[in-house]
């Protein structure tokens, strides 16, 4: 599964997309050092912060609430980490079973 990133009206979204395109934005942000990252498309620091993560399939939309990311000050771009991403896949796939055209659900909840 492949992530994208993106940038929302009014609040910040994450777009994940099962379609294989590379992640060409959130390579820069895989450092250790998360006090010093910078937003790859401002350059701007990122802070941490919480977004939405939408999966929209065909027939389903997956929308997880509450989840923790990097979040650009400046643009608004966020950036999920590695350990973050491997939580939502199994949280998605766990959600896909629902078969309500819409589901919504909350990371913290699902993650504990
Ligand atoms: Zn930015």
């Amino acid at each position: 599964m492949h992530v994208v990133c993106a940038v929302g009206e009014g609040w910040l979204w994450l777009i994940t997309a099962y379609y294989p395109s590379e992640d060409e934005w959130c390579d820069d942000f895989r450092t250790s050092d998360k006090e010093r990252m910078k937003c790859s498309l401002c350059g701007a620091s990122m802070i941490e912060g919480k977004i939405k993560h939408i999966v929209d399939m065909e027939k389903q939309t997956i929308i997880i609430k509450d989840v923790p990311a990097l979040v650009c000050k400046q643009c608004g771009a966020s950036c999920l980490d590695d350990e973050v991403v491997e939580k939502l896949e199994k949280m998605v796939d766990e959600l896909l079973k629902n078969r309500a055209e819409i589901v919504i659900a909350n990371y913290s909840e699902m993650a504990a």
